[in-house]
C-alpha cells in the first residue's frame, strides 16, 4: 500500500502508541495521536528492554538515547530462597537493558513531538470508536469526531477501542499481584529469587534499583492492608534475606506501585479499519519480560504488512497471522512461569526446583529464544529503517 496516502490515528500515547505514530510517520503516513492523559508521565518502575524491542527502537534512531539511559540486565537467573541456582541458561547473555519507564516514555514523546507527520494532542480521550475509522474524542474543549483511513488501537489493558470492536476479547484476572519500586543507590542483586512467598526481582536502573515482589503471601498481603512497610520489609526477610536491605531502601509507603496481572486474549486483531497492538490485544503476565516489547514488536510487524499488502484489510490479517500465534506463546509460557513462581506448597516447590527447573533449563536454548523475540532481529531493523 501507499503509506503516503493514509491517515492514521493513533489512540494512546505510551510504549506502543508513541512508537506506532513513529514508525507510521518515517514511513511516510500523516498521524494523529491521542492520548487521554494532559501531561503524560509514565508510572511505572523499570522496564527490561529485550532485543526485540531494543531492535525497533534502534530503527527509528533511538538506539543511542535508550543505551544512555539503560543498564546492562546480564546473565538471566533465577535462584531459590537461599541463593541456590535455579535456572542459569548457557551460552552469552542475551543482550537486555533495564530503563526506568519514564526514561522511555520521555525518549519516545520527544521523537513524536520532533517528528512532522504526527500531530500530538493530548488530554484527549477516545470514548467510541467505530470500524469504518471514524473515533469519538472527549477533550477540555468539547466532544469531536476524527476520521482515520486506519485507527490504532494502542489504548492499553482496558482499551476502549477493544470494547468498542468485534474482537472476541477475553479478559481475565490469575489473582496475582506485584509489588514494584524504584530505589535509590544500586543495591540490586541482579537476579530473580523464587522463594515460599513468591518471587522477588532486583535489577540495577541508571544509578538505582528497581525492585519488584509477589503481593501473595498472607504475611505481604496484611502489610499491604495495613500499609506497613516495616511488616512488609519483616515478611519479605524471613523469605529471602536480600530484601531486608532492598526494600530498606523504599523511603516511604507512597513510592510502592501494586499491579494486578491482568491477560487479555482476542480472537480476532482487527474489525474494519480498526486494529489493535500492545496490551489492547495481548496484556499478559510479566514473567518474561515481554509485554512491552512485544507491543514494539507489533507496530514494527502492522508497518510491514501495510507496506507490503494491497489493501487495509489484506494487511491486518497478514499482520494478525504474524503475530497472534507468536504472542500467544510468549504469553502463554510467561503465564506458566508466573505460576511456578508463585507456589508455595513445600511439596510443589520441591518439585518445581528438582525437576521441573533442570528440565526448563535443557529446553532454555536458542530456539527458546527465538521464539521469546519473536521476530528476526535484522528483519525488525530492516522495517524501521526501510
Ligand atoms: C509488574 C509489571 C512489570 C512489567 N515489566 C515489563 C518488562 O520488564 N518488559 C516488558 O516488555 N514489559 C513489561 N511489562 C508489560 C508492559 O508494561 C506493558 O506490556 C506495556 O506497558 C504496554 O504498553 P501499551 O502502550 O500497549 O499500553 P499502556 O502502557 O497501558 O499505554 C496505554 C496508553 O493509552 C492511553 N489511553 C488509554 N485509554 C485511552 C483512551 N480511551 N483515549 C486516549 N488514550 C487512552 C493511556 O493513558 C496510556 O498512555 C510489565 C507489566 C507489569 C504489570
Amino acid at each position: 500500500m501507499d503509506l503516503a496516502s493514509l491517515h492514521a490515528i493513533v489512540v494512546g500515547g505510551a510504549t506502543a502508541g508513541a512508537a506506532a505514530a513513529l514508525l507510521l510517520a518515517r514511513a511516510g503516513a500523516r498521524v494523529t495521536l491521542l492520548e487521554r492523559v494532559a501531561d503524560p508521565r509514565a508510572v511505572g518502575a523499570g522496564i527490561a528492554l529485550a532485543e526485540n524491542g531494543l531492535a525497533v527502537l534502534e530503527s527509528v534512531g533511538l538506539g543511542p538515547a535508550i543505551a544512555a539511559v539503560g543498564t546492562a540486565v546480564g546473565r538471566p537467573r533465577i535462584v531459590d530462597g537461599a541463593g541456590r541456582i535455579l535456572l542459569a541458561p548457557p551460552g552469552p547473555p542475551p543482550r537486555g537493558l533495564m530503563v526506568r519507564r519514564a526514561a522511555l516514555q520521555r525518549l519516545l514523546l520527544d521523537a513524536v513531538a520532533a517528528e512532522p507527520g504526527i500531530t500530538c494532542r493530548f488530554g484527549a480521550e477516545v470514548v467510541a470508536s467505530d470500524r469504518a475509522g471514524e473515533v469519538v474524542v472527549e477533550t477540555a474543549a468539547g466532544v469531536e469526531r476524527v476520521r482515520g483511513d486506519l485507527v490504532i488501537g494502542a489504548d492499553g489493558v482496558h482499551s476502549r477501542l477493544r470494547a468498542a470492536g468485534d474482537h472476541g476479547a477475553r479478559v481475565s484476572k490469575p489473582g496475582i499481584a506485584y509489588l514494584r519500586a524504584l530505589v535509590t543507590g544500586v543495591v540490586a542483586r541482579g537476579e530473580e529469587a523464587w522463594t515460599a512467598a513468591g518471587l522477588f526481582g532486583s535489577f540495577a536502573v541508571d544509578g538505582g534499583t528497581y525492585v519488584f515482589a509477589s503481593a501473595g503471601s498472607r504475611a505481604v498481603r496484611r502489610a499491604l492492608d495495613a500499609r506497613d512497610l516495616d511488616a512488609l520489609r519483616a515478611a519479605w526477610a524471613d523469605a529471602y534475606a536480600p530484601a531486608a536491605e532492598l526494600l530498606g531502601a523504599v523511603a516511604r509507603w507512597d513510592d510502592l506501585l501494586i499491579n494486578r496481572v491482568t491477560r487479555v486474549r482476542c480472537a480476532r486483531w482487527f474489525d474494519g479499519r480498526q486494529v489493535l497492538v500492545g496490551d489492547a490485544v495481548h496484556a499478559m503476565a510479566p514473567n518474561l519480560g515481554q509485554g512491552a516489547n512485544s507491543a514494539l514488536v507489533d507496530v514494527a510487524v502492522l508497518l510491514d504488512e501495510l507496506r507490503a499488502a494491497a489493501t487495509m484489510s489484506e494487511a491486518f490479517a497478514r499482520y494478525q497471522r504474524r503475530r497472534q500465534p507468536a504472542v500467544a506463546w510468549v504469553a502463554r509460557t510467561a503465564a506458566r512461569l508466573g505460576g511456578l513462581a508463585e507456589l508455595t506448597h513445600p511439596v510443589a516447590r520441591w518439585l518445581r526446583d528438582r525437576v521441573v527447573m533442570p528440565l526448563a533449563a535443557r529446553r532454555a536454548g536458542d530456539a527458546g529464544m527465538a521464539s521469546v523475540l519473536q521476530e528476526p532481529t535484522a528483519a525488525l531493523l530492516a522495517i524501521g529503517r526501510a
